[in-house]
């Protein structure tokens, strides 16, 4: 066994055979991660002290990452005793990832190629998760990740769903899927959630069917407001079209302050052009005093990650899900 040191004197012992993030979680110990597969960058730890072997390729990490001397502990094994520059979120209290039945509520068309699921729970299931948090939807041999898109609050799960031609999820739910039908969820899963910050201003990147934990997180915020007086909140929500952006924040107790953003408009828009991580950088927002939470494509968040980084961002206060596919 190696012992496993992070932030603020917390340690835990792992097995030469398991991953940081496994050996973490047989000890109860809460590590940030999303995919479990070396690509979504949401584990990155510094490396402060010690030896790892991976158990697969970091496609997750740039070259200068890993110079930089960052892991991902959802693939790294020690080989020594390790020091981590990473903390433990187990003061969050997860929920246990459980397997529930859950039917189909509710199935409504939102844009070309987006639709709202509504899933019902048993609701004697106690199913609780924090705002931001993924399940995977199981139907029958395969599973699927999707982001709750209601806060944690609601009683049923609101999803939204972006039809990607050929897909197998899709497919079913475009095409098949009717009221009552039963689907399997296990979860809730995920780090993907609003911490407390000393920072003022907060900021949210969303692409696509990205915005749907944005949307959850955003609604927390609005029922506990009273904790975030003298903050200012961004959402920069991006898409190709106007039809993409199907969603924008209305709520009774926070301002925030919304920025579409089109990567192919026409003539008739007036909104912002571009990439919402380029756009980001042309707001003027002191990124020294902000907390980002982004979330959407791979690429959105490779790239918004490197240039709020380098502008100023610190490194620790970039919190990202990618919708990588299966
Ligand atoms: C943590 C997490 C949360 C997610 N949350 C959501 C969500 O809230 N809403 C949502 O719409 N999707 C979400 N996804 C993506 C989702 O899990 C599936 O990948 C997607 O719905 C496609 O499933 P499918 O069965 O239809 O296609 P599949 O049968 O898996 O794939 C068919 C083809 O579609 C393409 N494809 C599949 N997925 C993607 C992708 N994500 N990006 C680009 N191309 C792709 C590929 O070319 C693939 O070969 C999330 C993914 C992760 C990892």
């Amino acid at each position: 066994m190696f012992t496993i040191r992070l932030k603020n004197d917390t340690n835990f012992l792992c097995a030469p055979a398991d991953t940081i993030l496994i050996g973490a979680q047989k000890q109860n110990i809460t590590l940030d991660y999303n995919c479990k597969t070396g690509r979504c960058q949401s584990c990155k730890a510094k490396l402060i002290r010690g030896t790892s072997t991976g158990s697969i390729d970091e496609v997750g990490l740039s070259d200068q990452d890993k110079l930089n001397g960052y892991i991902l502990t959802c693939v790294r094994k020690p080989t020594s005793d390790l020091t981590l520059d990473i903390e433990d979120l187990s003061k969050y209290a997860l929920e246990q990832v459980r397997t529930l039945p859950s039917k189909v509520d509710k199935i409504t068309i939102i844009s070309d190629d987006v639709v709202e699921l509504q899933l019902r729970i048993p609701p004697q299931s106690n199913f609780k998760y924090l705002s931001g948090q993924y399940i995977n939807i199981i139907k029958g041999d395969y599973k699927r990740s999707y982001s709750i898109a209601s806060s944690n609050s609601n009683q049923n799960l609101v999803f939204f769903i972006k039809n990607y031609e050929g897909g197998k999820f899709s497919q079913y739910l475009f095409k098949e899927a009717k009221i009552n039908d039963l689907l399997r969820i296990e979860g809730p899963i995920g780090t993907f959630f609003y911490r407390k910050t000393n920072k003022k201003n907060i900021v949210f990147l969303a692409t696509g069917t990205g915005i749907a934990p944005v949307k959850a997180m955003l609604e927390q915020m609005d029922e506990n407001h009273s904790e975030l007086i003298n903050k200012i909140i961004y959402l920069f929500f991006g898409g190709r079209a106007e039809e993409d952006l199907f969603w924008e924040p209305k709520f009774a107790n926070i301002k925030v302050v919304f920025v579409p953003v089109l990567s192919r408009s026409d003539d008739k828009w007036n909104g912002a052009k571009g990439y919402v991580q380029d756009v980001v950088l042309s707001n003027d927002i002191d990124l020294t005093d902000s907390v980002f939470y982004a979330c959407g494509s791979e690429n959105m968040i490779k790239d918004s990650r490197e240039l709020v980084i380098n502008n100023g961002l610190s490194e620790d206060s970039f919190y990202s899900d990618a919708f990588i596919s299966s």
